[in-house]
C-alpha cells in the first residue's frame, strides 16, 4: 500500500472509535489537546499526512521537530479540531501500534489519565482498531520506520521513569 493510502486507511479505521466508550476528555479536560506549560502542543504527523493539512485552519501550524526522528513534522494546534481532521497520532493516542498488536504510548504519561489503567482499561473496539491500523501501517516501509523510531524514542523514555 502506498504511504498516503496507508495513512488514510489507518485514519479511517480510527474515525469513529475512541479510547473509552464515553468521552474520555470530560474527565481530563481534553488534556492531550492542550498546550504544555511552554505553550507548546502538537502531534507528529505520519508520513504522507502533511499534504492533508495544506490549508491549515487558524491556530494550526506545522514545523519540523527532530525530537523523535530527524525531519519529522509536528502539527501544533489551538486545542480544537473537527473530528474528521484529526491527525492519525491523535486518533491513536494513548496507544501505539506494534508489529503484532498495540501498546500504551509512553509519551502519554505526561498528560493522559488512562495510562494508569493501561490497555485493559480501554475500549476493546479502540484497541482492536489500533491493532488493525498497525497491520496496515507496518505493511508500508515508511510507516514501519516511523513507528519503529517512536518505539525507540519511547524506550529511551524508560530511563526517566522512576
Ligand atoms: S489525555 Fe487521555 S483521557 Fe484525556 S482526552 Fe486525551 S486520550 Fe482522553
Ligand atoms: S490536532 Fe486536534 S485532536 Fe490533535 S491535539 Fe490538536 S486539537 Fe487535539
Amino acid at each position: 500500500m502506498e504511504v498516503l493510502e496507508a495513512v488514510l486507511e489507518a485514519r479511517r479505521l480510527l474515525e469513529c472509535v475512541t479510547p473509552l466508550k464515553t468521552d474520555c476528555g470530560r474527565a481530563c479536560g481534553g488534556a492531550c489537546c492542550q498546550p504544555d506549560e511552554d505553550g507548546q502542543g502538537g502531534m507528529l504527523l505520519f508520513p504522507g499526512e502533511e499534504p492533508l493539512y495544506a490549508d491549515l485552519p487558524e491556530g494550526f501550524s506545522i514545523r519540523e521537530d527532530d525530537a523523535v526522528l530527524p525531519g519529522a513534522k509536528l502539527l501544533t494546534c489551538d486545542g480544537f479540531c473537527a473530528r474528521e481532521n484529526r491527525p492519525l497520532s491523535c486518533r491513536l493516542f494513548p496507544l501505539l501500534p506494534t508489529k503484532t498488536g498495540a501498546k500504551m504510548d509512553r509519551r502519554a504519561w505526561a498528560v493522559c489519565p488512562l495510562m494508569e489503567s493501561g490497555k485493559r482499561g480501554l475500549n476493546p473496539a479502540f484497541v482492536e482498531a489500533v491493532k488493525e491500523a498497525g497491520q496496515v501501517l507496518y505493511a508500508c516501509p515508511e510507516h514501519a520506520a516511523f513507528l519503529d523510531a517512536i518505539h525507540a524514542y519511547n524506550e529511551q523514555l524508560k530511563k526517566f521513569e522512576l
